[in-house]
């Protein structure tokens, strides 16, 4: 079987490694994207029914790497934010125009944006697509990084970047352990149609068994208006109603969804994600990098998950690019050493809160349930506290890469 010579060997064609196989590419480093499954299977509605909610942050590297023009039309802006906990009166409202005249944050259908990443790649000479293909084995013995594929296909790189999900190969390949808990609630995510406009507003409410997130998306092209449901229960509870017929399904909706929206309705198609947390003990192995999935997962309570994979592509493509127009190896362990270490602490104090966030709301106990409805009312009548929340989730404070500042490599 013939060897190919790349400067990258991504493995895992997900948002996150198809990101940063374009802006790779975009640069003129020459990229190998292996992904297991059909492209094809990828872009379809039946793979991934989530949106995503990419942040202010995100949005500036994409629109730095060329990569948001093509989104926009299919992004909603979240204008506001509101948090409410249960039935209780107090809540907590975060209004973009407290922060300057950007959105919080916009919110995309995951398909859309695989859809567009795929045509930008297909379009970069640099990146070779390497799909269906699953990665068998890897070596990293030599002065190069050696891919095996499962039909015996092999493949040389400077640095192999593991962007294969939250049971990456690469990591474990690499002999990288990981931390980390299965939470005992899972997501049911699901696309829900309304009577009355969204107004570009976000809700979470805080139930008991979990967060209700109803997140505003574009109108469908026949003008209905659509919301895209993250629902997180108990995971005992969420087989039943993943199996509800439709009149039921919406009668549950509807309840959680209260009066503000009119009436609701399923347009569906219905999915089911498990939770965990996992943490990766080491980014970084000699010519390995993990980003995004492979070296950390989160709850979904914040939709962050993704954004942090963005600050970490932003990162390391920075490196590689600088590295790459110096000459020098771009396996180099300080230039990883780097990358890890800026990383890291960023990624652990997300973890963090997103885990604290879960276990503060997700309960019924009293003295818990008051601390934190009291705890709302305070942070919405400070706004020194608002805008410090509002910058966090927007992504907007401390961006450590020229991408994330919205400059170009
Ligand atoms: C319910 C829910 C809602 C979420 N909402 C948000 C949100 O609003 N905002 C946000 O920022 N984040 C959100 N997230 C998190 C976000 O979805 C993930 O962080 C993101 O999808 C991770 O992308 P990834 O490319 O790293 O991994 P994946 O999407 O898992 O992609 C990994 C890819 O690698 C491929 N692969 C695996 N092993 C191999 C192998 N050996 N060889 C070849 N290919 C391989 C897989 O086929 C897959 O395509 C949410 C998560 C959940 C569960």
């Amino acid at each position: 079987m013939s060897l190919r010579r790349f400067d990258v060997a991504i493995v895992g064609g997900g948002i996150a490694g198809t990101t940063f196989a374009a802006i790779l590419g975009g640069a003129g480093l020459t990229v190998a994207l292996i992904e297991r499954q059909p492209p094809a299977a990828l872009k379809g509605s039946a793979y991934d029914g989530r949106t995503t909610a990419i942040t202010f942050g995100s949005r500036k590297v994409l629109e730095a790497a060329g990569l948001w023009a093509d989104l926009a039309p299919h992004a909603c802006p979240i204008d506001d934010i509101r948090v409410a906990d249960d039935a209780s009166p107090l809540f907590l409202h975060f209004d973009s125009r407290e922060v300057g005249d950007d959105p919080l944050g916009s919110i995309v259908e995951n398909r859309l944006i695989r859809k567009s990443l795929y045509k930008r790649i297909s379009a970069t000479a640099t990146v070779t697509q390497i799909a269906p293909a699953t990665v068998a084995s890897l070596d990293t013995s030599g002065s190069l990084a050696r891919l095996t594929l499962a039909d015996g296909r092999e493949i040389a790189a400077d640095i192999v970047v593991g962007a294969d999900g939250r049971d990456s190969f690469v990591r474990a390949a690499a002999g990288i352990e990981t931390i980390g808990w299965a939470y005992m609630q899972h997501a049911i995510v699901t696309i829900m149609g309304h009577e009355l406009p969204h107004d570009n507003v976000a809700v979470e409410n805080f139930l008991p068994a979990g967060p209700f997130a109803m997140l505003p998306m574009t109108d469908a092209s026949d003008g209905t208006h659509r919301s895209s449901i993250v629902w997180t229960d108990h995971m005992d509870a969420v087989p039943l109603y993943m199996k509800l017929d439709l009149p039921a399904f919406e009668a549950e909706l509807q309840s959680r969804a209260g009066e503000w929206l009119g009436r609701v309705w399923e347009i569906g198609p219905r999915f089911t994600y498990p939770l965990q947390l996992r943490h990766a003990k080491r980014y970084i192995a000699p010519r390995v990098a993990l980003i995004a999935d492979a070296a950390h997962v989160i709850h979904p309570i914040a939709g962050q998950g993704l954004n942090l994979g963005m600050r970490d592509i932003a990162l390391l493509s920075e490196l590689l690019v600088d590295r790459r127009r110096t000459g020098l190896d771009l396996g180099d362990p300080m230039l990883l050493k780097r990358y890890e270490d800026a990383r890291r602490m960023d990624n652990i104090a997300f973890s963090a809160t997103t885990d604290i966030l879960d276990r503060l709301f997700s309960n019924d106990i009293p003295p818990i349930k008051l601390a934190r409805r009291m705890g709302l009312g305070a942070v919405n009548r400070v706004p020194f506290l608002r805008r410090f929340f509002m910058r966090r989730a927007m992504g907007a404070a401390g961006a450590l890469s020229r991408l994330g500042r919205g400059e170009r490599l």
